[in-house]
């Protein structure tokens, strides 16, 4: 035992000196060349409270990774929503300038730019897999920062929460004639077509969610999943929870940089920013699946909630109202027709590759 301690303390110091001697060995031109280097000082806003779980602590993560891989070089100073600006003017704070970057949900902005609608949560659209897979090499990255272009803000994604629930229920849905008058929780364009399926959708931001179910303002809502509904007690409220999340199969974060901001950076910064937003993309995923699997076992083992998935008349339906819905949103724009038959042409691909693939695997498991 003493001998593998003495082996051991040798071979720390051995590894000591060679670190030491390789250090100086540098030619004489790269000590010449090590002036102080330029600090660059960002703040970013976001349309989630400060450090709110995932969603508010990922941009967080990600201004943190940025500091470490640039030695300090870009510090990032993220703001939860209203401390500069109110959640709903981040897109109008990173395209004016007023602060460098943003984190949030395009489709936030649909009322200033309507194709932002494709770049957040597509009802019956992609999973957080394909969407990945269709930004980064089908094409829609592309076409996303052709959207934000005229607005002077590069779009990257951020993050994504997998796919979400269905969500809280207080009565069982058995039927579309259950649909008729229910008033649910839904925004964007999973409220639009729950409208025309006869609901009544209601927007609320998160903070009012439960008072409002548990009160019977509203029979219903939708949230995220797993991890953010049982933070918000929505089990306490409401005895069923539905799935799929049909609505919101796997709905995109942004990270939103000012292009005058970006442009300013020398190119490993830039590069920094560029990866930094491939890692918290992936890292907000990967979070999302650890944590919703823990909540998802207390809820049904702690809080005895009742599962349910939705009926196959009701997603019949809602499948075709999506349809409509999203034709409409087609024929807004000549760059929304070319985003239309971007996603459609790659999601009847990935529909035919996953079919064989993970859901075949999914049904054997
Ligand atoms: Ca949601």
């Amino acid at each position: 035992m003493l001998t593998q301690r003495l082996t051991f303390a040798v071979v720390i110091v051995v590894a000591g000196c060679m670190a030491q001697t390789t250090e100086p060995s540098g030619t004489p031109d790269m000590k010449v060349a090590a002036a102080p280097a330029k600090v660059f000082k960002w703040k970013m806003v976001t349309t989630w409270p400060k450090n709110y779980p995932v969603l508010g602590t990922a941009p967080e993560r990600f201004a943190k990774a940025v500091n470490e891989m640039s030695n300090g070089r870009l510090q990032i100073k993220v703001f939860g929503a209203g401390e500069i600006v109110p959640a709903l003017e981040v897109f109008d704070a990173v395209s004016r300038g007023t602060v460098q970057m943003g984190h949030g949900v395009a489709y936030y902005w649909k009322g200033k730019v309507p194709e932002a609608q494709w770049f957040a949560a597509v009802p019956f659209g992609f999973t957080a897999r394909e969407v990945n897979g269709w930004l980064h090499y089908g094409g829609g990255l592309a076409l996303w920062r052709e959207v934000y272009k005229p607005h002077g803000i590069i779009p990257f994604a951020g993050g994504n929460s997998g796919t979400q629930m269905g969500g809280w229920f207080n009565k069982e849905v058995n039927s579309l004639a259950d649909i008729q008058g229910l008033k649910m929780r839904i925004p964007g364009l999973g409220g639009e077509i729950f409208k025309r399926a006869g609901g009544v959708p209601v927007l609320l931001p998160g903070s009012e969610i439960f008072t409002a179910l548990q009160t019977g303002a509203i029979d219903a809502t939708e949230w995220v999943g797993p991890y953010n509904d049982l933070a918000f007690g929505l089990h306490k409220a409401a005895k069923y929870y539905y799935s799929p999340g049909w609505h919101e199969p796997g709905p995109i974060l942004e990270l939103m940089v000012n292009e005058k901001a970006y442009n300013t950076l020398p190119d490993d910064l830039q590069a920094i920013v560029k990866y930094g937003a491939r890692y918290s993309n992936q890292d907000m995923l990967d979070e999302y699946t650890a944590r919703n699997i823990e909540a998802l076992e207390k809820l049904v083992g702690e809080h005895d909630v009742q599962l349910r998935t939705f009926p196959p008349d009701v997603m019949k339906r809602f499948r075709e109202l999506a349809a409509e819905v999203m034709k409409d949103e087609r024929d807004r724009s000549e760059l929304g027709k070319r985003i239309y038959d971007s996603f459609m042409k790659f999601k009847a691909g990935s529909r035919a590759y996953f079919q064989v693939a993970e859901d075949a695997y999914g049904e054997v498991r």
